[in-house]
C-alpha cells in the first residue's frame, strides 16, 4: 500500500556508506569491466529488460545463476485477458494483449524462434455459478468471452464431461517460455552479456553516480532476481510478498491440440514433448518452495472426476512468485534514494504480460527519462524505502 506521506513528499539525501561494501575490487576505466548496465537476474524480467537496452545500443551485463526452478521456468506462460470467478478483465489487458504480442514476436526474431502464439481458452465451468457469469460476459461488448463452435465442443465431449457447458476465452496468448529464455540467453552469451554467477551483495558497493561488483563498474544496477530481490537491504522494506505456486505435468493422451482448457478448477495448458501442464495454486502460507503431496492428490482427484481417459502424471513442479501486497502493481524503476540501483519485480502471477511492457517503461525511463506509470513507480514507496 502506498503510505500517505510518499505521495507527495520529495526524494530525501541518504547515506549511501550503509549500503556501500568497501572491500570491493573495483578495477576503474577499463572498458572490458565497464557497462551501463548490470542486471542480476534472467527470468522474463531480466530477459526484457536487457533486451530493450540492448536494443537501444547499452552495454549490458547480465548476471545470472541458473536455478531449474525459478517461477520463470514452471510458469505455463498464458497471458489471459480475464480473471477471477466473474471473468472480469485484467488491470490494462487491451493495451497488454496489444502490447505483448508485438514484444514477443520482435525478441523472437532476435533469437530466432517464434515464441508467442494464440490458444485460447476453452473453459469448462465448475458450477451454475459460474456458467452463469461466463454467460454474462458473452452478452457483453469486448468482453472477451464467446460461445465454443459445436465442432470444437464435440471434440472435447470424448474427453471430459463438460458439466455446466463451456465458453471460449478469445484471444489468449501462449508464451514458449523455455526458448525465450534459453535463446536471449544464448544472445547475452554471444555477445559477451553474461555471467552465470550467483549474485553476492557483499561484494556490491554503491555510490551516487555508480554501482561497483566485484571488479566490474555500472552506472546502474538493475535487480530482476525474483524473491531474492527482497534480501537486499536496498527492497527489503517493500510490501513484498511470495505466492507458491505447483503444477503438475501430464500425459492426456487423447487431449484436443491447440488450445488451453480451463476444466473445473485446474488450468490445463499445453508443455513440451505432446505433455500437459496442470495447475496451479496460490498460497501464501508454506513451509518451502518444494512440490507437495496435497497438491498433487487435489489435482489428480480433479482430473479423474472431470476426464474421461486415463492420464499418466510424470512430474510435479513447484515455485515461488515474487508479487506484491494488497495493490498488486508491480515495483518498476530507480531506487527514489539510490539512482545507481533499480528494480524490476512483483509481476505475481502475470509476469508474461506485464513484464514485457513495464520492462520497455523503464528502459526509456532510463535512457530518456520518459516517466513510469505511477502505479508501478517503485517510487510510490518512498517513504518506506527510506529506512
Ligand atoms: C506455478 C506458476 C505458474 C505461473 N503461470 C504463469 C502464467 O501462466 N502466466 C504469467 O504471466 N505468469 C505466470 N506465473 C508467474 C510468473 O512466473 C512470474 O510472474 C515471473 O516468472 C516472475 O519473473 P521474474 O523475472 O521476476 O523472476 P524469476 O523468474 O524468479 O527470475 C529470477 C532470475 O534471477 C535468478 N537469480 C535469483 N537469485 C539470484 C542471485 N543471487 N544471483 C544470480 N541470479 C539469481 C534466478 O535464477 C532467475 O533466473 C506463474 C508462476 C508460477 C509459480
Amino acid at each position: 500500500m502506498i503510505n500517505e506521506q510518499d505521495k507527495n513528499e520529495a526524494p530525501l539525501t541518504i547515506d549511501h556508506s550503509r549500503f556501500t561494501y568497501p572491500d570491493s575490487p573495483f578495477t576503474p576505466h577499463d572498458s572490458r569491466f565497464t557497462f551501463d548496465f548490470i542486471i542480476v537476474g534472467q527470468g522474463i524480467c531480466g530477459t526484457f529488460l536487457s533486451w530493450n537496452l540492448w536494443k537501444q545500443g547499452k552495454r549490458v551485463l547480465v548476471i545470472d545463476e541458473p536455478q531449474p526452478f525459478s517461477a520463470s521456468k514452471v510458469a505455463s506462460g498464458v497471458i489471459n485477458p480475464v480473471t477471477g470467478r466473474q471473468v472480469v478483465t485484467t488491470w490494462m489487458a487491451d493495451i497488454l494483449m496489444s502490447y505483448t504480442w508485438g514484444a514477443y514476436k520482435a525478441i523472437g526474431q532476435d533469437i530466432g524462434v517464434d515464441v508467442i502464439r494464440q490458444a485460447n481458452i476453452i473453459a469448462f465451468p465448475p458450477s451454475q455459478q459460474m456458467r452463469d457469469a461466463y454467460d454474462k460476459r458473452i452478452n457483453e461488448e469486448n468482453s472477451y468471452i464467446k460461445p465454443v463452435p459445436a465442432d470444437k465442443m464435440a471434440l472435447y465431449a470424448e474427453v471430459c464431461y463438460p458439466f455446466f457447458g463451456a465458453a471460449e476465452i478469445d484471444p489468449v496468448w501462449l508464451v514458449d517460455l523455455f526458448p525465450l529464455l534459453n535463446g536471449w540467453r544464448k544472445k547475452l552469451r554471444q555477445e559477451g552479456g553474461l555471467m552465470e554467477d550467483r549474485f553476492e551483495a557483499e561484494h556490491l558497493s554503491v555510490h551516487e553516480s555508480h554501482a561497483a561488483y566485484k571488479n566490474l563498474r555500472a552506472d546502474k544496477i538493475i535487480f530482476c532476481n525474483g524473491i531474492n530481490t527482497f534480501q537486499l537491504p536496498y527492497f527489503k522494506n517493500l510490501p513484498f510478498v511470495f505466492n507458491k505456486g505447483e503444477a503438475l505435468i501430464v500425459d492426456i493422451p487423447g487431449m484436443p491440440k491447440g488450445n488451453i482448457c480451463k476444466l473445473g478448477n485446474s488450468t490445463i495448458v499445453p508443455w513440451y514433448d505432446g505433455l500437459w501442464w496442470v495447475g496451479s495454486s496460490y498460497e501464501n502460507s508454506f513451509d518451502d518452495s518444494l512440490p507437495t503431496a496435497p497438491f498433487k492428490q487435489k489435482k489428480t482427484q480433479e482430473l479423474e472426476m472431470n476426464l474421461k481417459v486415463p492420464f499418466t502424471v510424470v512430474d510435479h513442479l513447484a515455485s515461488l512468485r515474487p508479487a506484491v501486497a494488497v495493490e498488486r502493481r508491480p515495483f518498476v524503476g530507480l531506487h527514489p534514494h539510490m539512482p545507481s540501483v533499480g528494480i524490476l519485480n512483483g509481476m505475481g502471477t502475470k509476469g508474461c504480460s506485464l513484464a514485457p511492457y513495464f520492462a520497455e517503461q523503464f528502459c526509456m525511463n532510463l535512457i530518456h527519462q520518459h516517466p513510469i506509470d505511477p502505479l508501478a513507480d517503485v517510487a510510490r514507496f518512498r517513504r518506506s524505502l527510506r529506512q
